[in-house]
Parts: structure tokens; sequence; C-alpha cells
């Protein structure tokens, strides 16, 4: 079944935002910044997209997305409240998409710092924040998130992955899939711009895989070996280096599991 704009509405109604699909595009969080720069759309909107030919990953990387398969999804916000409103805000589209995930039988999703999804060890969903404009004046914010929902098979990805159909069972209906995950947003991003993220800190960590775990930070060659603590109240990450607490922002950050032979698939 293929990916049907009236259906998302009218599932995820009342969030009446305008939606803008393609058969097929670069990226569609490209494509949602090029909508806000060079066109007057105005944000709340959302671009989908039945397949990406470059779809993006963090630093470049590149996220396979076949046609009519998995979900290419990206929100549009404009952010009016300062840089505190993107204090950990790529940590709470992951407990949105989680639970949106959680709510079509994939009871084993759960977070990866700062912001992929996994099932167990296997990747099902990567999330990549982009900001366009000055943070401390008007800007806008493009919530790009991947699912993988009926991939069966691919070549390309070169670490471990999964998809909803590969852990279920069943194929799913899309459009349902994006429905819920919009509503999931939508109830999450209201908590976070009331509350801000230290009000989700606590169930962050909850459904934080590695929590207390032995891990190693990579940042290009460098790699700082610890043990995760949590997360602070702006989403930054809480290791134990021998003993004492240090904190590390996103950034260009990566984290690998240490005690765990398979995560060398993965470099
Ligand atoms: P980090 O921990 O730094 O985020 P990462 O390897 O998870 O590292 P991302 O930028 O989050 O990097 O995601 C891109 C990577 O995800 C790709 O390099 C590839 O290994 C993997 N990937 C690409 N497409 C998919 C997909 N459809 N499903 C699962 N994994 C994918």
């Amino acid at each position: 079944m293929f990916l049907n704009v009236e259906e998302i509405i009218a599932r995820a109604a009342p969030l009446a935002w305008p939606v803008y699909l393609y058969n097929s595009i670069g990226s569609t969080n490209t494509e949602a910044i090029r909508l806000i720069s060079d066109t007057d759309y105005t944000a709340p909107f959302l671009v989908l997209a039945e397949q990406q030919t470059t779809g993006k990953g963090r630093r470049g990387r590149k996220w396979i997305s076949p046609f009519a398969q998995n979900v290419y999804f990206s929100l549009v916000l404009q952010i009016d409240g300062g840089l505190q409103q993107l204090e950990g805000l790529s940590l709470v589209v992951g407990l949105a998409v989680m639970h949106s995930l959680r709510a079509l039988s994939v009871h084993g999703a759960a977070l990866k710092w700062p912001n992929d999804i996994l099932v167990g060890h296997k990747k099902i969903a990567g999330i990549l924040l982009e900001l366009v404009g000055n943070p401390i004046d008007i800007c806008h914010i493009v919530l790009g998130i991947g699912i993988n929902a009926n991939m069966q098979a691919s070549m390309e990805i070169h670490q471990q992955w999964t998809s909803i159909q590969l852990e279920t069972g069943f194929p799913i209906d899309r459009n349902y899939l994006i429905a819920k995950l919009w509503l999931q947003l939508q109830d999450y991003l209201t908590r976070h711009k009331t509350f801000g993220f230290i009000a989700l800190q606590e169930e962050w960590e909850r459904n934080h895989l590695w929590q207390g775990k032995a891990v190693s930070l990579i940042a290009d060659v460098n790699q700082i070996d610890g043990i995760v603590l949590g997360v602070d109240r702006y989403g930054a990450l809480r290791l134990n280096l021998d003993g004492v607490e240090t904190i590390y922002r996103s950034g260009e950050l990566s984290l690998r599991l240490r005690d765990d032979s398979r995560v060398r698939l993965w470099e």
C-alpha cells in the first residue's frame, strides 16, 4: 500500500498541518529546508517521501531509503522561544519514535544516546535534526526521522539493522505508523516545550539501552572509555570516568559498547 495524505491526516486529526508527499526526493530534510528557505510555505508542515535517493545520517553518512518500504518523515517547526527549546530535543524525538514502534508491537524498541532507536543491537530508526536560521532570533528546526517499516533485505547497510516487519512478522500500514508518530511527537514536543527536557530526563534514562554499560565515546580518532551514568537536564551524556562524572554534549560524538564483539561490525 502506498502513502496517502488524506488517510494520514484523517488518522492524525486534529493535527491539520499541511503534508507534502513526494514519490522520490533526494532527502526529505533537504527538501524541507529548501521549502522554508526558497518558498513562502510556513511552518509547521510535514514532508514525506516514498523514496530518498540521497537520504542522510549524521555527519554525511547515508540513510538507505528504498521505495515504498519505509518511512521518511521531516517535520518542520518554527522555534521562537530561544535556544533552550532545543535542549534535549533530539532525545525527546527519540522517545516519541520509540513509543510509536512499541505501539506497533515492537516491544524491544529502546534508545541509544544521542538519537538512535535500536532493538537489541539492531538499528530500526534514525533521527537527524537540522536547524535553519539564527537560533537566537527566528529559526526553524527540521525533525528528520527514518523508520524501517517493511524493509526485509538490504545489501547496503553496513551495521546491524531491523524493521518493524522483521520484528513482528507482519507488514504494517505506513499511513497508520506516520499518523501514530505524528501524534506521539506532538504530545512529547508539547511536554518538552512546557516543562523542558528535565521533565523527560528520567523517562529517557529508563529507556536507554546502554544505561550502566561500559562504553567508548568516539570523536574522530579519540576514544574515551567510561560507564554510562545517564543524561543531564540538557540531554548531554553523563559518563563515569575512573570515578569522576564527566559530561559530553552530542555534536560529533558516537557511542559504542565496549564489552561486545558484535560492535566491531559497526565500525
Ligand atoms: P552514531 O552512533 O554516531 O549516530 P551511526 O552509525 O548510527 O553512528 P547515523 O548517522 O546515526 O550513524 O546513521 C547512519 C548509519 O546508519 C549509516 O552509516 C549506516 O551504517 C546505517 N544505516 C543507513 N541506512 C539505514 C537504515 N535504513 N536502517 C538502519 N541503519 C541504516
